[in-house]
């Protein structure tokens, strides 16, 4: 069991498993940025991920999330999943939804059944300014067909003043009839994404706003919830809010991070990292790096709390992004 120095049990780790993405929505990443790491950095094989991902498991990891860049540009995407569905794990993907199509039956085959689904808009004008690529047919109609199938879906939205603040409504409206499960993440901020708490939309402001027009109630949250759920009587679906930002929830934290470049970190504000894949090349058994990176993990937001910055916090003093990390 990976415990930390708080207590905290460790059971969840996202694989980023590419740094690549087939968008290029502006708070998360910048049109320059270098993806794919241009070669110069070692990209974990199928392999090596099936190796790390069992140390983790052996450690008493129950769940995967498969995140990025975009998961699903990864050539051999469908051989990963393929191989974690093998292991006693809950496995779940987050993605922009785009290639999903392409997908259904391997999820179908290893056994997927809840699907992240990062979607800021529903006007398709509006998804080409964020996303910068036009792709809104093809990411709403496989979000259909994911509902079609009766996958439990969660769908994304990074909630960003005079951005897409005035479509909260329209969100929660959808919920009415189609039992899709909304989650507001409050805008954070990240290197190169030129983040301002005056472009951030917290919780308390997303209750305000949806309370002006609909009965809202509060669902009970689950151990190591990151969302705050709740529900709108008679709708068929839910919505939840993702407040890091105004509220954050490390208490409860159980999560690590594995990067498409074999980094682990215990946090996704953590500036230490701590490298697996050149440890595993070398032959060495990379449990007890596992154990000790947990164990370095900071009470907080990766320590960044403890300067009184957070929500102030300069996005350049991020040394890496979302993409990099691993949304
Ligand atoms: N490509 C996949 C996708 O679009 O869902 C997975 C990676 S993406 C980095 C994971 C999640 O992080 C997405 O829901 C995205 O909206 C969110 N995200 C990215 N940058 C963010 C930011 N600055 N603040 C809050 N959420 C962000």
């Amino acid at each position: 069991m990976l415990v930390d120095s708080f207590n905290r049990q460790h059971d969840y780790l996202r694989i980023s498993l590419t740094d690549k993405c087939n968008l290029r929505c502006t708070y998360c990443t910048v049109e320059n940025i270098q993806q794919g790491s241009n070669g110069k950095l070692p990209i974990i094989t199928a392999d090596e991920i099936e190796t790390i991902a069992s140390a983790f498991v052996k450690l008493g990891v129950n769940k995967i999330r498969l995140t990025g860049g975009e998961p699903l540009v990864r050539k051999d995407a469908k051989d990963i999943i393929t191989r974690l569905s093998k292991y006693p794990v809950e496995l779940t993907i987050t993605t922009n939804g785009v290639l999903v199509d392409e997908y259904l039956s391997t999820f179908k085959a290893a056994g997927i059944r809840s699907v992240n689904v990062s979607l800021d808009t529903l006007s398709k004008k509006r998804y080409f300014s964020i996303t910068r690529r036009n792709e809104y047919d093809r990411a709403l109609a496989n979000i259909n067909l994911l509902l079609q199938d009766d996958y439990h879906v969660k769908v994304n939205v990074v909630v960003m003043k005079g951005v897409n603040d005035d479509e909260v409504l329209n969100f929660i409206e959808w919920t009415k009839n189609t039992p899709v499960h909304i989650r507001f993440i409050e805008y954070m901020p990240f290197s190169g994404n030129e983040w301002s708490s005056e472009k951030m939309f917290s919780h308390q402001q997303l209750l305000d706003l949806i309370s002006s027009k609909y009965e809202i109630i509060k669902l009970l949250n689950e151990k190591n919830d990151t969302a705050k759920k709740y529900f709108v009587p008679k709708h068929k679906g839910t919505f939840a809010v993702i407040s890091t930002m105004s509220e954050p929830f490390c208490s409860g934290c159980n999560r690590m991070r594995l990067t498409s470049d074999g980094k682990m970190y215990n946090c996704l504000y953590e500036k230490q990292e701590m490298d697996l894949l050149t440890p595993l090349r070398n032959g060495m058994n990379i449990e007890s790096l596992i154990q000790e990176c947990v164990l370095n993990k900071k009470a907080m937001l990766g320590g960044n709390n403890e300067n009184e910055n957070w929500g102030k916090l300069n996005t350049e003093t991020r040394e890496k992004s979302m993409i990099n990390l691993g949304g």
